[in-house]
């Protein structure tokens, strides 16, 4: 636990967390290849996976020409050491690990989850319908442990959600595709945008880039 001096003089305990970035596969998407990354929240009470990546092939996203490095073959990764998985949204890039944690609560919002089960052409079905997969549907807000805190971020896909973890100053998120680049958080369009640049973050992670989007200096109010 980190404790702070708040500006009006208030003492307030925040726990420290510290997110780390898993680069779990790159994808080929008009010519280029994109990163997919996965990140670890160390919390002193719990360590939790947002988005699973993708463990193996498939037929519908061959043209992605997926180079894999599942996080089941990663040495120093933990599996057993993941006590909740939340899925940001349920596109084939970001639930093809889920399998790796059946049994574990997997926190998605209730919108996405409806949307993956029943829309043709939303992601492949069977990663996330894969086995022992445990879902907890969420409906808007939660607090998943204390200073990390589940926000619907509607935009990349109507169920998106985003994970906004207490630092002590300015927040930091963990964004998904509510931003695929980082023009989208500059100048943000749909409400997810909007919501997480009114949180003014202190910085952004998001799956396909290999650092997170900051503010621009002089662009801050
Ligand atoms: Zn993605």
């Amino acid at each position: 636990m980190a404790t702070f001096m708040s500006t009006d003089g208030n003492r307030a305990e925040v726990p420290s967390s510290t997110i780390t970035p898993v680069l779990v596969a790159e994808l080929l998407a008009e010519g280029e290849l994109m990163p997919v990354y996965v990140h670890v929240i160390d919390h002193p009470d719990a360590r939790v996976l947002v988005d699973t990546g993708m463990t193996q092939l498939h037929p519908l996203v061959a043209d992605m020409d997926p180079r894999l490095v599942p996080l089941s073959e990663q040495a120093d990764f933990d599996l057993a050491g993941i006590d909740v998985v939340v899925n940001t949204h349920l596109h084939f890039d970001h639930c093809g690990g889920n399998h790796l944690f059946a049994g574990t609560p997997t926190y998605v919002q209730r919108r996405e989850l409806d949307d993956a089960r029943t829309l043709e052409d939303y992601t492949i079905h069977e990663w996330v319908e894969a086995p022992g997969v445990q879902y907890v549907p969420v409906d808007g807000e939660l607090e998943v442990l204390p200073g990390v805190r589940l926000v619907p971020a509607p935009g990349h896909t109507p169920g998106s959600q985003v994970v906004v973890v207490e630092t002590g100053g300015r927040p930091a998120v963990i964004g998904g595709d509510m931003a695929v680049f980082f023009g989208e958080l500059d100048e943000p369009r749909d409400e997810g945008q909007r919501l997480v640049r009114a949180l003014d973050p202190e910085l952004v992670w998001l799956s396909h880039t290999h650092e997170p989007w900051r503010p621009s200096v002089g662009r801050r109010a």
